[in-house]
């Protein structure tokens, strides 16, 4: 069994190697201006914030040294996200900074879309020409027909202008790319959704099951800590993956199961569970609702079944399913995060929730707990106008369960079709590259060159900014303040983000954009704080607390309402759900016409040499957010596809070796990938950190270095459900007839 420092080993990799990926950084600190020197300095002492190298949100201290310089971040003690460890991607998170590629001023584009021919602008020139735009659009089509897309913070203040203007249609996708799935299936079987960080008590469970969820190359900070403490402790690990990732190499078990049927596993092992009664009986007779349907549901869904479809041995399904109850309360059959496979994820989703609600973990010690979240006063402004149409009321009877607007619908529908109205105009795209992010490349291409505005904030020269009108250039989080952290956890907990040093360049944080297109756009009323300073320390005050105090604590934990972070004996629970149960059977699901119970369907096989596309993450990389990070890249500067050697030997490929790769569309990667041949992946698939083979020449550290998993992602399978876009049923196979030399050429 791995030890809590071996398993931190393996799944992190050196501080020191991030901290001599800074010493480059002392001689672009020395090219600073005079001005920005004396501003460092004036501020040489350690300032809070929290990380936004992945989502998430570590608090922590950054440092400078004696000339002014930031030169490192280290964790808050008392934040529970992050015990006081960052991850060393969080660590490498000054090279954000420090980039040299960084956008630097507004850019106006003064040739057509994708050409990359900006003309430097000044902020006024910038906002003035949004703000024309936006008025002459609002005006041919209504206000409706802007749509924001966002993954980041700055998203809080651009959302606000949005719905000022009129316009409902704010996409994040973290929703229908990600997490959206689990979140709906959740919903529907405990009554509320999971949110980040989810409220696992990972530190004190007996049994973690991990599907298709890699924790520890998925550096989701606290969770891995955890995982770390329970694996010391002596928890079983059962990791399901094609892969032998990180965690399987921690797990007792490691069912390398056949890609495409978890779901036929998860319903097998709810067969043994009931059939051997091993569930909570108490618990699903108190909570539950639909057993009988269940039992009846799955009652041919036996491990003999499930073998046939997964590959998995009978006896290692039942084994499994035993140790899942020895452990019970104490078990958490994880729900993942990034979830959007194969179009029936909310149904795969719910048969992970239900495997918990029969184990009783839900609300139990060492299962799920009852995570609380501090309340912030949100600044008063005039009602936001009732807008005339909004996506759900144009498609009522489409993704009938998704609760918020579809970053991949928005593409659809902005789009043009002879058969319907194109309804999206111009899009805000704030801190999400959706070309490399939405899948279907072609179509995200076909919507934005239909736009007539299309404006981009981001900190860095992104493939999206390639296509943009104006580029609003935004300091990184180390240089502003953003709005408090209030995420749940196992008490209610914020933290402050404010600036270790000015912004560099001629960059500036997404509340002062936000709110200066307000005043141009005539809605200033809805940012009553001129200062988004003055706006903290008013919603501080609120809570009991200042900006000061916080400036000087970084995070400020409160003590929970009530004593209830489990469910105590015997307590009487209320669930938000259609019958205030555990809904084993979904009422949600049924009464929107869809099938109350998880089943498993066939998905298609890979042709004829052609292996399934599996894409993951590495520790030191969030997407592609970090890929021309001089710090990251120091630790890993390209992906390289992972062949099994079997497949290796069919077509001679060996470890090192360039290859393209290409799908069953022929959509071939634009820049060849390095063969890493391995016994740790399946035969029938192959593998790719995501994030790689920019095409963004204008990131100089990461152009060209590696493949990009989403230029081969042409198939995408739609969850009925919620509108999530499966991304896993693409199949690829190798172009071999380069020369190393060509590819370096
Ligand atoms: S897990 Fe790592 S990268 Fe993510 S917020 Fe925490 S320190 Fe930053």
């Amino acid at each position: 069994m791995a030890t809590r420092r071996q398993f931190i080993r393996i799944s992190t990799v050196s501080a020191g190697a991030v901290m001599a990926g800074m010493a480059g950084f002392r001689l672009l600190a020395s090219e600073l201006t005079e001005g920005q020197k004396a501003t460092m300095a004036a501020l040489n002492k350690r300032t809070p914030t929290y990380c936004e190298v992945c989502f998430w949100k570590c608090a922590g201290w950054v440092y400078k040294n004696d000339q002014g310089a930031i030169q490192k971040i280290t964790g808050n003690a008392e934040d529970m996200n992050c015990n006081g460890r960052f991850c060393p991607r969080g660590t490498g998170g000054v090279g954000m900074y420090y980039d040299e590629d960084r956008l630097k001023t507004p850019l106006i584009r003064t040739e057509e879309r994708g050409k990359q021919s900006f003309r430097e602008a000044t902020w006024d020139e910038a906002f003035d020409y949004i703000s024309e735009k936006i008025k002459k659009l609002s005006a041919d089509y209504g206000p409706e027909c802007i749509a924001l897309f966002t993954h980041g913070s700055g998203g809080k203040y651009f959302t606000t202008l949005l719905k000022a203007l009129g316009s409902p249609h704010v996409a994040a996708p973290s929703y229908a790319q990600c997490r959206g799935p689990r979140e709906v299936a959740f919903q529907a079987t405990f009554g509320q959704t999971l949110d980040s960080p989810e409220p696992l008590d990972i530190r004190d469970t007996k049994c973690l099951v991990l599907i298709g969820s890699h924790l520890g190359e998925n550096m989701h900070n606290g969770q891995v800590q955890e995982m770390s403490d329970a694996i010391d402790k002596g928890a079983t690990i059962i990791t399901v993956d094609p892969r032998y990732s990180t965690a399987a190499g921690k797990s007792k078990y490691w069912l390398p199961i056949k890609p495409a049927t978890d779901l036929a596993l998860l319903l097998a092992w709810i067969n043994v569970i009931i059939n051997e009664e091993l569930y909570d009986k108490a618990y699903v007779e108190k909570y539950t609702y639909g057993f009988e349907y269940l039992k009846e549901h799955v009652k041919d869904m036996t491990p003999e079944w499930a073998y046939g479809v997964t590959t998995i041995d009978p006896t290692v399904i039942r084994e499994t399913a035993r140790e899942m109850s020895n452990a019970a309360p104490a078990v958490i059959v994880h729900p993942g995060r990034h979830v959007t496979w194969y179009g029936d994820d909310t149904q795969r989703l719910r048969a992970v929730a239900i495997l918990n609600a029969l184990l009783g973990s839900w609300g139990r010690r060492g299962g799920f707990y009852r995570a609380e979240s501090a309340a912030l006063p949100e600044p008063t402004h005039p009602p936001y106008p009732v807008p005339k149409r909004t996506w759900r009321t144009e498609f009522p009877d489409l993704y009938k369960l998704a609760d918020v607007v579809l970053a991949n619908g928005v593409c659809d529908a902005s789009v043009p079709d002879p058969s319907r109205n194109c309804k999206f105009h111009g899009w805000i795209v704030n801190g999400s590259n959706l070309i490399e992010t939405l899948p279907n490349r072609a179509n995200t291409l076909r919507a934005i060159e239909a736009l007539e505005l299309l404006v981009v904030i981001d900190t860095m020269p992104m493939e999206i900014t390639g296509y943009a009108d104006v580029i609003l250039p935004e300091c990184t989080y180390l240089e502003r303040y953003d709005e408090i952290r209030t995420g749940p956890h196992r008490k209610p907990q914020i933290a402050l983000r404010m600036p270790a040093a000015e912004p560099m360049y001629n960059t500036k944080p997404a509340f002062w954009m936000a709110r200066e297109l307000a005043k141009r756009l005539g809605v200033i009323d809805y940012f009553p704080f001129e200062t988004l300073e003055e706006q903290l320390d008013w919603q501080l005050k609120d809570l009991g607390s200042s900006l000061e105090e916080m400036k000087k604590v970084g995070v400020k934990t409160f003590d929970r309402p009530n004593d209830d972070l489990f469910f105590t004996p015997g307590e009487e629970v209320e669930f938000f759900t259609g019958t205030g149960k555990i809904e084993l059977y979904s009422t949600l699901l049924a009464d929107g016409g869809f099938d109350p119970m998880p089943r498993y369907t066939k998905h298609p096989e890979p042709p004829e040499g052609f292996y399934r596309l599996n894409y993951g993450r590495a520790p030191m990389h969030t997407f592609g957010r970090t890929s021309n990070n001089p710090n990251l890249t120091d630790l890993m500067d390209e992906n390289s596809v992972w062949v099994n050697p079997r497949v290796a030997k069919e077509w001679g490929l060996s470890t090192g070796q360039y290859v393209y790769l290409e799908n069953q569309d022929g959509k071939r990667s634009e820049f060849p990938i390095k063969v890493r041949v391995t016994e740790r992946i399946r035969w029938d698939s192959v593998y790719m950190v995501h994030g790689f083979g920019h095409a963004q020449k204008k990131m100089r550290r990461c152009y060209g270095k590696g493949a990009s998993d989403a230029s081969l992602i042409t198939n995408v399978m739609l969850d009925p459900i919620m509108g999530g876009t499966g991304m896993r049923g693409n199949f690829v196979t190798f172009i071999t007839d380069l020369v190393k030399e060509e590819v370096a050429s």
